[in-house]
């Protein structure tokens, strides 16, 4: 089965309505109060040093799940046309109108990233904190409120802004310490005026004048070279995950609307959903991806390539089911996507008994050898008389409500009944 996801990332930016207003932002508007910058300058002490600044990329994946290939993109761009129209400095349509900034978006799972804090801003070059503001709600699918941000000020003067991080989440350095290149700043959220997790870039240079910190024959906005240490690609087509999942995965704002229904271990006529993720997705004939059994065999082949020439981010569903023939171990899928390739483990049990475990015990039996998530379950006491029935959840049996003794568990599988004896300490 082959499904199709478009997703219009339509991630706002900007800005800040700072109750502090040396730092406002807004549509039209993004200032630095100079006359406070002078201030701080001095109340720290601080010399100018160095040439131009170069930043490296702001964003960074921290113990990233198994599956995710820490890659990066942007949903949208800098705006470097100064009229009611947009542009980016590639001459691309990524951008909004006066979107003053680089939005890096987190892709798949936003929210999933988010609550494990496994998308995160980090220093795009040596300097000190300047500035930090927390304590705003981080959650928001609509613009709405002040931001979570942080700003850095570089050797050279030049500052950097990192906004919609999570509440919370900010780094403890306070103002005027220093940061290296690479730090921790916070986790990318969703608050102030975005409609989902991003990470709002915003850059000035020495002067603190607002520069795009992309070079390109659109950048009508600032004519200088790239701020960049490497300006990345204006299009480099990767995969940001592979992954397995026990049901089709659904996304939505806010978190509670996102089921990625992540699975790693498969068992016996069980479904095993393949969500294969790209970003900045070029279109490659004949794109294949490959399920290899233990053995290393290909078992199956699906073809992912799409009727869409590009996708920012493109996702591609595949199905299927392995039965009691199949070798149970350790299989891969993988993908070759553009010279790159990508794969992923999973686990396939092809066992018709369980095993319950601990017995005895004093609350929850864990049941494993087949899934049994929503499956009937009851228990009889040693007589024979029926003293609970209820439904697995996440393999789990509760025992903590019976008196202590021994109990027969009976698991309603579709495919058979299994009896196990247990005991309540
Ligand atoms: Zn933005």
């Amino acid at each position: 089965m082959r499904l199709r996801i478009i997703f219009y990332f339509i991630i706002s930016s900007l800005s800040l309505n700072s109750q502090d207003d040396h730092f406002r932002c807004s549509h039209n508007e993004n200032v630095i109060d100079k006359e406070y910058v002078k201030d701080f300058i001095k109340k720290f002490n601080l010399k100018k040093s160095g040439g131009q600044t170069e930043f490296s990329l702001p964003v960074e994946m921290y113990n990233a799940p198994d599956g995710f290939f820490e890659s990066y993109s942007v949903s949208a761009y800098f705006d470097t046309d100064t009229t009611s129209s947009y542009s980016d400095f590639d001459c691309g349509n990524r951008s909004k109108n006066d979107h003053r900034g680089v939005d890096f978006y987190s892709f798949p799972f936003c929210w999933l990233l988010y609550e494990l804090d496994a998308y995160v801003a980090v220093c795009a070059a040596d300097g000190i904190i300047f500035n930090k503001i927390d304590g705003n709600y981080d959650q928001n699918c609509s613009p709405e409120g002040n931001w979570n941000a942080v700003w850095v000020m570089h050797d050279d003067g030049s500052m950097t802004w990192y906004g919609h991080l999570k509440e919370g989440s900010l780094t403890s350095i306070e103002p005027g310490h220093r940061v290296d290149r690479g730090d921790y700043l916070g986790v990318i959220g969703s608050s102030g005026l975005s409609n989902g997790p991003h990470l709002h870039f915003q850059c000035f240079d020495s002067n603190l004048n607002l520069v795009d910190p992309f070079f390109g024959e659109c950048n009508y906005f600032d004519t200088q070279s790239t701020y960049w240490l490497s300006q990345k690609e204006y299009r480099s087509p990767k995969m940001a995950a592979l992954l397995t999942h026990k049901r089709k995965p659904r996304f939505g704002c806010p978190a509670e609307n996102e089921y990625a229904f992540l699975k790693d271990t498969f068992y016996l006529g069980q479904s095993i959903w393949i969500g294969s993720y790209f970003i900045d997705y070029i279109n490659k004939d004949d794109l294949k991806l490959q399920v290899l059994d233990p053995n290393g065999q290909v078992h199956k082949e699906f073809t992912l390539s799409s009727e869409f020439e590009y996708d920012n981010s493109h996702v591609e569903f595949e199905e299927f089911i392995l039965y009691n023939e199949d070798i149970p171990g350790e299989w891969t899928l993988r993908c070759n996507y553009y010279g790159v390739v990508y794969e992923k483990k999973f686990v396939f049990v092809n066992e018709k008994t369980i095993n319950v475990f601990p017995n005895p015990s004093q609350d929850l039996i864990e049941i494993s050898g087949l899934d049994l998530d929503a499956v009937d379950y009851q228990i009889f006491s040693q007589d024979g008389k029926l003293v609970s029935r209820g439904i697995v959840k996440m393999n789990r049996v509760d025992l903590s409500n019976f008196p202590s003794g021994v109990y027969l568990l009976s698991i309603n599988h579709p495919e058979m009944q299994f009896l196990n004896r247990v005991i309540k300490l």
